[in-house]
């Protein structure tokens, strides 16, 4: 029996370690992130709350030109918030689950305030009718976990 193949994306406003932005494996791992480093410090702004906010908007911009294919074609998304930009993450989360209502929806979510983020979550899920948000633990920043994720997704191709 021939493996199921599935797309999967993954959206940070930092990086992943070791893995630069774009598509990876064929077409089976869109990473949409910063080359490197931290949105706190190489965003635009004067200050890391501005700098990290003015990065997920232009992500959050150029996400659908540079994954270049339909978003209804993408069977899962794991998208980080951190502590601050908690609110612009889910509702980047929110308005790609609109367009794509049967993907596998993950926020990847550091400690930080990790109980306003799960009732947030759990809010949602219960006023809605589709798939539920899932929300899985990362160290602050994300970048080592996603990067272990990435491996971990490209391993099975
Ligand atoms: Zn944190």
């Amino acid at each position: 029996m021939p493996e199921e193949i599935k797309t999967t994306v993954i959206i940070t406003y930092n990086s992943v370690e070791g893995f630069g932005p774009g598509w990876h494996q064929g077409a089976r791992l869109f990473i949409h992130s910063l080359e490197n480093g931290w949105a706190n410090e190489k965003g635009k702004g004067e200050t890391p709350e501005q700098r990290r906010a003015n990065t997920i908007i232009e992500l959050a911009k150029s996400f659908p030109s540079e994954l270049n294919v339909s978003i209804k074609t993408v069977d899962e998304f794991y998208i980080y918030a951190g502590e601050g930009t908690f609110a612009s993450s889910l509702a980047l989360m929110l308005d790609i689950a609109k367009a794509n209502p049967k993907a596998r929806m993950v926020l990847v979510a550091c400690p930080c305030l990790w109980d306003y983020k799960v009732e947030s979550v759990y809010g949602y899920n219960q006023n809605k009718d589709g798939c539920p948000i899932e929300i899985i633990p990362c160290e602050c920043g994300g970048q080592h976990f996603l990067s272990r994720l990435a491996k971990q997704i490209i391993s099975q191709y």
